[in-house]
């Protein structure tokens, strides 16, 4: 997606750690204009997959999944993070190590709203080692609902985890895919 690549180029800031500040548009402020481009291509991508249900992580996934609902009309189930949890019964929890803060967090789901049969889209922002979409993957699984696709906003190629997602057995449709980031160059694969 040109437009993504530009905003990277023009607004994005390459941090130490291999992380990559969207704050612009993405990740803090959100360009609500250009969301609606990410969503319109994601819909273009997932409109005939027989999608039910968007399944994304708070808080950055939340603006890019809900726009793409829209064009798909299907609810948004976003995954929460570090929520004290009173009936465990009830949820479906995984330990995921975050990328940025270096801390583990707690991601949880209500397993009402993810049901055996269900056809999920995962979407998300950002795709470095892998470990929330893999984390995201088992929740699905573990419900018995089936995932039809993965969207994501920006791989880190280098960072490895499309490669792990891809090992084992999804396909993963990123919009921008970053090749290198090294001396503050960004890197694009094609
Ligand atoms: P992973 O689990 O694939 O290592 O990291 C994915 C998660 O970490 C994403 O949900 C995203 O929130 C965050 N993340 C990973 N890399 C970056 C980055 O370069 N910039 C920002 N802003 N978030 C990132």
């Amino acid at each position: 997606m040109d437009l993504l690549k530009q905003k990277i180029l023009t607004e994005g800031e390459v941090l130490d750690g291999g992380v990559l500040k969207v704050d612009n548009f993405l990740n803090h402020r959100l360009d609500i204009e250009f969301l609606n481009e990410v969503g319109l291509y994601f819909n273009d991508k997932f409109k005939n997959a027989g999608v039910n249900k968007i399944i994304t992580i708070e808080s950055s996934g939340i603006a890019i999944a809900t726009i793409t609902a829209q064009y798909l009309h299907v609810p948004v189930v976003f995954v929460k993070k570090n929520v004290h949890i009173n009936l465990p019964d009830d949820v479906y929890i995984e330990n995921v190590q975050s990328f940025t803060q270096k801390k583990d967090n707690k991601l949880v789901i209500a397993k009402k709203f993810i049901n055996k049969g269900d056809k999920i889209l995962i979407l998300d922002d950002f795709l470095a080692k892998g470990n929330a979409l893999n984390a995201l993957i088992n929740m699905v699984e573990k419900a018995g609902a089936n995932i039809v696709g993965i969207g994501i906003v920006i791989e880190k190629v280098f960072q490895g985890g499309g490669d792990r997602i891809r090992e084992r057995g999804f396909d993963v449709y990123s919009l921008a895919k970053i090749k290198s980031m090294e001396n503050n160059h960004i890197v694009f694969e094609d």
